[in-house]
């Protein structure tokens, strides 16, 4: 699939909306479409990589710092209490949006999700 074909890259260009949460030089945070729990959130460099074997290692940093605030954000504005992140790489995995992303998915006590 090409950058323009993709759904991300067209979120990043601003082609199609998003609720964003987060947003610097190399990555962007915004609300999932289908959250899984309330405030379900995506992370994605704003590079077009397939899926994490693709990330250049130099980019781990500010992903995880953007996971560090995202991540605090989320915990403080839903009153949540866990928060899972986590990713899929390749279909076989569930991967259906092949720009590479983070799940953060805020948890709360006894809410039935599976860990
Ligand atoms: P995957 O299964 O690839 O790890 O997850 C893709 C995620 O992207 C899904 O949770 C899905 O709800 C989300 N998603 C797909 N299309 C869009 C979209 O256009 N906007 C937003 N905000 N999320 C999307
Ligand atoms: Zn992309």
């Amino acid at each position: 699939m090409s950058t323009q074909d993709c759904i991300f890259c067209k979120i990043i260009k601003g082609e199609i909306p998003c609720a964003e949460i987060y947003s610097d030089d190399n990555v962007l945070a915004f609300l999932d479409i289908g959250p899984v729990s309330k405030g379900h959130t995506l992370i994605i460099p704003k590079q077009h990589f397939p899926n994490i074997f693709d990330i250049p290692a130099e980019l781990a940093p500010a992903i995880m710092h953007a996971q560090k605030i995202v991540g605090k954000a989320i915990l403080a504005t839903t009153g949540a209490t866990g928060l899972n992140i986590f990713m899929n790489n390749h279909s076989d995995a569930g991967q259906l949006v092949f720009h590479a992303h983070w799940h953060l998915i805020p948890r709360f006590s006894n809410d039935g999700l599976k860990h």
